[in-house]
C-alpha cells in the first residue's frame, strides 16, 4: 500500500468476535493496526495469527482508562455484546460504553482522528416499529437488566453526536444488528452459539419463550465489509447507519435450521423468555444501501455452515469434554421471566 493511503488504526475490543475479524481485514488492506483489549470477553487466541505481522500490535488496556496513542482512525468496539456477558457486571458494562466512549472521543479530538462507534440495534429496545429505521427513537426500558447495555450504547451515541457538533469531529455510528460467524465465543450464551453447540452435542436446543420472537442474522464478513465502507466514506453520514441482514426469522425456525445444517439428532426444549427480550427486530438497511452501496450477500445456510465448521474445530481442539457441557450453564445465567411470552405484532 502507498504510504499516503496507509493508516494507523486503533481497534478497541479488537480481540473479540467482530474486532478480530476487523483487525484481520485492516491488516490485509495494508494498514498499521493497534488492537486494544482487556480480554474481558475476547481472547489473545482470536488474534494469535496476526501477532507475527509487523503491521499488527496487541495492547492490554481497559478503555475506561485514558489512552494516549497517535492514530488516524479509531474503531470503538470495546464492550461485551452477549446479554449473558453484559449482564454479568452491568456497572462495568455502562462504564465501558460511556467512559470508554469519552476516552476514545477525547483521543480522537486530541489527534483529530476519525472515529467509528460500534452501536447496536438494542438502542431501539423492544421496538414498536418494524422494520427499524434510523429515525426511530426506540422503546427502551431504562431500569431493566438490559439497560446497562441499551442505555450505555445510547449515551455513547449521544456523546458521539455532541463531540461531532461541539468539537467538529468526524464520527460514524454503525447500529449493528445480530451478527454471527466464526470466533463467536462458544459459551457466550447468544442464540447462534448456544444452538450450534447444543446441536453438535446432541443436546436439546433451548428455545426461550414460545420461539415466535424474531431476529435478523448477518454473517460476520458482510458486517466487516460495511464497517470498512462506512469508515472510508469521504464524509460522515448525517447520523447513525443500520448494518444488518434484513431477513427476519423466528427463534423456533432458527433452531430448526441449525438442527438441519448440523445434521443433528437434537430436539427442541422450551425455556423461560429473558426479561425485556425484544419481540421483533429487523433493520431497514436503505441508508446503508444508498450511502455505502452495501447490502449483505451471505445466505443464512452458507453462514451457518461456516459457523458450524468453526465450532467443530474448536470442540476438536479443546480439552476433552470442556466445551460440550457448557451451554446449559450459560443459558441458566440470563435474567429470565417465568411466564413471559412475546406477543409479536405485525405493524
Ligand atoms: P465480544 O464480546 O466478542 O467483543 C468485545 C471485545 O471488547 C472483547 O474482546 C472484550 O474483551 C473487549 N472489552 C470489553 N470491555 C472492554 C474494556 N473495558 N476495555 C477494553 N476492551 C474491552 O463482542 P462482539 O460481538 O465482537 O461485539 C463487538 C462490538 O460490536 C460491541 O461494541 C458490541 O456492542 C457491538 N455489537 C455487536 C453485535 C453482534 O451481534 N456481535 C451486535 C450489535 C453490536
Ligand atoms: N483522553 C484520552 N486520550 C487522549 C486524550 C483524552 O484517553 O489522547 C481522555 C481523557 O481521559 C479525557 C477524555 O478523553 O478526560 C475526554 O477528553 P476531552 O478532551 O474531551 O475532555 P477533558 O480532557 O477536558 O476531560
Ligand atoms: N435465545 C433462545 N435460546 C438461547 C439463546 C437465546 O431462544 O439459547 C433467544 C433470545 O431469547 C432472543 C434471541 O434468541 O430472543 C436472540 O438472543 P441473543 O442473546 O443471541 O441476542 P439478543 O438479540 O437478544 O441480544
Amino acid at each position: 500500500m502507498k504510504e499516503l493511503n496507509r493508516k494507523r488504526i486503533l481497534v478497541t475490543g479488537g480481540a473479540g468476535f467482530l474486532g478480530s475479524h476487523l483487525c484481520e481485514r485492516l491488516v490485509a488492506l495494508g494498514h498499521d493496526v493497534l488492537c486494544v483489549d482487556n480480554f474481558y470477553t475476547g481472547s489473545k487466541r482470536n488474534v494469535a495469527h496476526l501477532l507475527d505481522n509487523a503491521n499488527f500490535e496487541l495492547m492490554r488496556h481497559d478503555v475506561t482508562f485514558p489512552l494516549y496513542v497517535e492514530v488516524d482512525e479509531i474503531y470503538n468496539l470495546a464492550c461485551p455484546a452477549s446479554p449473558v456477558h453484559y449482564q454479568h457486571d452491568p456497572v462495568q458494562t455502562t462504564k465501558t460504553s460511556v467512559h470508554g466512549a469519552i476516552n476514545m472521543l477525547g483521543l480522537a479530538k486530541r489527534v483529530r482522528a476519525k472515529l467509528l462507534q460500534a452501536s447496536t440495534s438494542e438502542v431501539y429496545g423492544d421496538a414498536r416499529r418494524h422494520p427499524q429505521t434510523e429515525d426511530y427513537w426506540g422503546h427502551v426500558n431504562p431500569i431493566g437488566p438490559r439497560s446497562c447495555y441499551d442505555e450505555g450504547k445510547r449515551c455513547a451515541e449521544t456523546l458521539c453526536m455532541d463531540y461531532m457538533r461541539q468539537h467538529g469531529l468526524d464520527i460514524r455510528i454503525a447500529r449493528i444488528f445480530n451478527t454471527y460467524g466464526p470466533r463467536m465465543h462458544p459459551r457466550d450464551g447468544r442464540v447462534i452459539s448456544n444452538f450450534v453447540m447444543q446441536a453438535l452435542a446432541g443436546e436439546p436446543l433451548t428455545v426461550y419463550g414460545d420461539g415466535s420472537q424474531t431476529r435478523c442474522f448477518c454473517y460476520v464478513d458482510d458486517l466487516i465489509d460495511a464497517l470498512v465502507l462506512l469508515m472510508s466514506r469521504a464524509t460522515p453520514p448525517d447520523g447513525p447507519v443500520n448494518i444488518g441482514n434484513p431477513q427476519e426469522i423466528s427463534m423456533l425456525d432458527t433452531a430448526r435450521r441449525v438442527i438441519a445444517a448440523a445434521r443433528s439428532i437434537s430436539e427442541i426444549a422450551f425455556a423461560p423468555l429473558p426479561v425485556d427480550d425484544p419481540c421483533r427486530r429487523c433493520p431497514s438497511i436503505e441508508r446503508a444501501r444508498v450511502l455505502l452501496g452495501w447490502s449483505p450477500h451471505t445466505s443464512f445456510d452458507a453462514g451457518l455452515n461456516a459457523t458450524i465448521a468453526y465450532f467443530q474445530r474448536e470442540i476438536a481442539s479443546a480439552d476433552p469434554g470442556g466445551l460440550l457441557v457448557s451451554t446449559a450453564a450459560a443459558a441458566a445465567t440470563t435474567n429470565r421471566a417465568e411466564t413471559q411470552v412475546c406477543k409479536v405484532s405485525s405493524s
